[in-house]
């Protein structure tokens, strides 16, 4: 059985025909131009492969709320041409099958869930630090929703001694998203982040607002595992450092086996940054079998 998944992105849209064992089969990314520009490549690749279901795993913020009269559109986004959009309804009008929907980060810890680090779990995060900060919730062996979907990147962030900088979020500043993301880093350093991989400050900065917002994280989900992606955690020696700060931020409340191997409990994603697309079918699967 064939199926089809599409990670809705803000630059680009990667859409591919997966299987039911997650592998997958054929691929193609188009950049995200308007919807009378994009939707109509996506649709040309769907077209005709006689997929059973549609996953789309997208950019936010999205109406997840079936009972909602804007369930499946794009809503209040800043990428503009695509605010208030209806992309589940279009594909559903073209296509005629099942659509399954998420956020972009749901849909990365669904994959990782399925057929990546985090198979069996029923409580986990999956954490992107890139362009933006944002972060996939299961709880209970469930995707969490909720009111919206969370926003786990805009928390408010205690701000390290003597740390200055105003912060790059245009909401909140000081978030975790405007203290650690990839333009935050370029933003206060003056420097890309790959340009600053041998400058330990850097790291050690980024660490600790990593680190505090999985501390606050671990403390009201309990989540069975923490999967970081995104850009700026091509970073690996920022693995350990944030590791050895979580526990120092705990400080020694929570005793549990997973934290107790720290190494396997934060960790790397682990499908060569392919648990968003991945996940996107499974959506698929699911809306087919629902
Ligand atoms: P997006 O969030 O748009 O999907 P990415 O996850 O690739 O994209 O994140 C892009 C951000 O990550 C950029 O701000 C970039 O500077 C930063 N980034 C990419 N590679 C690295 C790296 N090796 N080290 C540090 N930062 C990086
Ligand atoms: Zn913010």
């Amino acid at each position: 059985m064939l199926y089809g998944g599409l990670e809705a992105g803000g630059t680009k849209m990667i859409c591919v025909i997966g299987n039911e064992n997650g592998e997958i089969l054929e691929r193609a990314t188009f950049p995200t131009l308007s919807p009378q520009e994009t939707m109509p490549e996506m649709l040309e690749f769907f077209k005709g492969k006689d997929i059973k279901a549609l996953g789309i795993a997208c950019f936010g913020p999205i109406d997840l709320n079936k009972e909602s009269s804007t369930y499946g559109y794009i809503t209040t986004t800043p990428k503009k041409l695509w605010a208030n959009y209806d992309i589940v309804g279009e594909f559903k009008k073209a296509l005629n099958i099942p659509i399954g929907f998420d956020t972009d980060v749901n849909g990365s810890l669904l994959g990782e869930i399925t057929w990546g680090c985090a198979k069996g779990k029923t409580d986990a995060l999956y954490i992107t630090i890139g362009t933006g900060v944002g972060g996939g919730i299961m709880s209970n062996g469930k995707l969490l929703h909720g009111m919206l979907h969370p926003e786990l990147g805009h928390m408010r962030m205690v701000v390290a001694e003597g740390d200055n900088y105003k912060g790059h979020c245009p909401y909140h500043g000081t978030c975790f998203e405007g203290m650690a993301a990839g333009p935050a880093i370029e933003d206060r350093w003056g420097k890309k982040g790959v340009e600053l991989s041998g400058d330990d400050k850097v790291w050690e900065l980024e660490s600790y607002y990593i680190a505090q917002a999985i501390a606050s994280y671990i403390l009201v989900l309990s989540p069975q595992i923490i999967i970081l992606g995104g850009g700026v955690m091509h970073q690996e020696k920022l693995f350990p450092l944030i590791r050895k700060k979580v526990l120092e931020q705990l400080a020694g409340y929570l005793n549990t086996k997973e934290l107790a191997d720290i190494d396997n409990y934060i960790v790397p994603a682990s499908l060569n940054d392919d648990q968003g697309i991945m996940g996107a079918v499974k959506l698929a699967i699911d809306a087919a079998n629902e």
